[in-house]
């Protein structure tokens, strides 16, 4: 077991996390502070830098206007979301000089913008250049003497008086890290991976609610989690309010499409991710029923015309996370959360380009602040400490493991999160309940011990058997 300390410990290299400790190297006194990022990939990694286009949008209202739009908006399509007006204030705030200083970087957006999910009046500055965010914002941390450690996953963060006090690590070689720290931000993206298909990129393996949770973290928004309709054959995005008028495979016989699905294409039209308590949710309910029933081949579509498809929802980006104030801390001191990891500033939907504008907005804000606490001469814990905790928490996870078979497998943790208000979801909840005799009512609480149950038994298989 290797022991290291630093002082501001950020966890993920999205661009949360890039933007979290780049932050926290920009504080006002001249003493340096160490500042260390870990991650699990080697070079770009998570949802940050998975689009295949290579190319992503940002949502950054320029007047009073837009903000009041950007805002108003927000809050209408929140429930039943918990969205917090003041996070949401300092994001249409905010957004904008990110941009701006994204621009200074040298990344520049398109001519064209591009309509806003949720908000089509809205416009969001488009970028083609999504691998050139990480080398730009990697060079700023390292110009200001942050230090990189790549390969190494994240496991547990360390306690001491119920504080966090650094992380437990494990890297390429299976070999323990236990890295002290004064402060820590979780940057560590979202559950997407958790899920058999997801477009969420690689070496996020979606531990973070689990690692959140067994912290003492409040977490919110979890089950609203976006989902995406992708063609099996092509790979490509599905736009499902085009399904009107076709008909739809089930077993060996053929229905046609609902009515009521011409009726919605209009509203479905405005989003690409499926929506939570908005009119057009009827229609990734109906898709989704058939798919999470299906054998996993996807739902097989006819339309008149056009060559059939088969279609399947993907994970995509979380709405939930960790519940954090204005300046990006958790309820847990020493803990700072950014990025897919929390939540706050927007609620069940979200409008589109806001995720990469929280993520900047709330990255810096976290770093900021995580950068000051550890200015403040906090103590790094003792080796000795982290190790009595670490040795713990081991043998506690161990104790877990064998419980971790009769755990419910992903594809019906799936299907219960996307037919989340039927009663074949309350059924599915009723059979994953501890007390299956009791009553469980169809809510995000129960959605989200779920998740963070996927999660604690990937994030146990990532634990090595020799580890002491
Ligand atoms: C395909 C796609 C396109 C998108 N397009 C847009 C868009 O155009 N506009 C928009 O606003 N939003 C978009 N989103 C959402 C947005 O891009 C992401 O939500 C955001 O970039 C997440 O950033 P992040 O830093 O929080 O997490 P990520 O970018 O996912 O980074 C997570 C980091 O944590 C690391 N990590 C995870 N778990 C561990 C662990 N246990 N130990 C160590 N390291 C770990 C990963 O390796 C990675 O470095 C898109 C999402 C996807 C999937």
């Amino acid at each position: 077991m290797r022991l290291v300390e630093t002082d501001v410990l950020v966890l993920g290299a999205g661009l949360a996390g890039l933007r979290a400790a780049w932050a926290a190297l920009d504080g006002k006194r001249k003493d340096q502070l160490r500042v260390t990022v870990a991650w699990a990939g080697r070079g770009p990694s998570g949802s940050s830098f998975a689009n295949r286009n290579d190319g992503w949008g940002l949502l950054a209202p320029q007047n009073d206007a837009e903000r009041e739009r950007f805002v108003s908006r927000a809050l209408e399509i929140a429930p039943p979301g918990r969205i917090a007006p003041s996070l949401l204030a300092i994001l249409a705030e905010e957004s904008a000089s990110r941009l701006h200083e994204l621009q200074s970087l040298g990344i520049r957006p398109l001519p064209r913008s591009s309509r806003v999910c949720f908000a089509p009046d809205l416009r969001a500055a488009v970028f083609r250049d999504s691998h050139t965010l990480f080398p730009a914002l990697a060079e700023q941390i390292v110009a200001r003497g942050g230090v990189l450690l790549p390969g190494v996953q994240a496991l547990t963060i360390l306690r001491r008086n119920d504080t966090a006090c650094g992380a437990l690590l494990v890297d390429d070689t299976g070999e323990l890290v236990l890295h002290g720290a004064r402060a820590v931000i979780c940057a560590l993206g979202g559950p997407a991976p958790l899920f058999p298909r997801h477009v969420a990129g690689t070496e996020n393996p979606g531990t973070a609610p689990a690692i959140l949770a067994e912290a003492g973290v409040t977490l919110d928004n979890l089950p609203y989690l976006q989902w995406m309709w992708h063609d099996l054959d092509s790979g490509r995005f599905a736009p499902i309010d085009r399904l009107a008028g076709g008909s739809v495979s089930i077993g060996d016989g053929e229905t046609p499409l609902p009515h009521v699905f011409a009726a919605l294409a209009g509203d479905r039209a405005s989003h690409f991710p499926r929506a939570y308590d908005l009119p057009s949710e009827a229609m990734d309910m109906h898709l989704g029923r058939i798919a999470c029933s299906g054998d996993g081949k996807g739902v097989r579509i006819r339309q008149e015309g056009a060559s059939p498809l088969r279609i399947l929802p993907h994970a995509h980006a979380a709405n939930g996370g960790a519940r954090i104030d204005a300046l990006g801390r958790t309820n847990v001191p020493g803990l700072w959360a950014c990025g897919e990891c929390a939540t706050g500033m927007h609620g069940a939907n979200r409008l589109g380009g806001a995720m990469v504008a929280a993520a900047l907005v709330f990255g810096r804000r976290a770093g900021m602040n995580a950068g000051i606490h550890a200015r403040q001469a906090v103590p790094v814990a003792e080796g000795s400490e982290l190790k009595e905790f670490a040795k713990l928490w081991i043998e506690n996870e161990r104790r877990n493991t064998s419980q971790d078979v009769l755990r419910p497998d992903p594809h019906r943790i799936l299907r219960a999160l996307f037919l989340r208000k039927t009663d074949e979801a309350r059924d599915l909840l009723v059979e994953f309940s501890e007390n299956k005799a009791a009553h469980i009512g169809i809510h995000a609480d129960s959605f989200t011990k779920l998740i963070i149950q996927l999660a604690g038994g990937r994030l146990r298989k990532a634990l090595p058997s020799t580890a002491a």
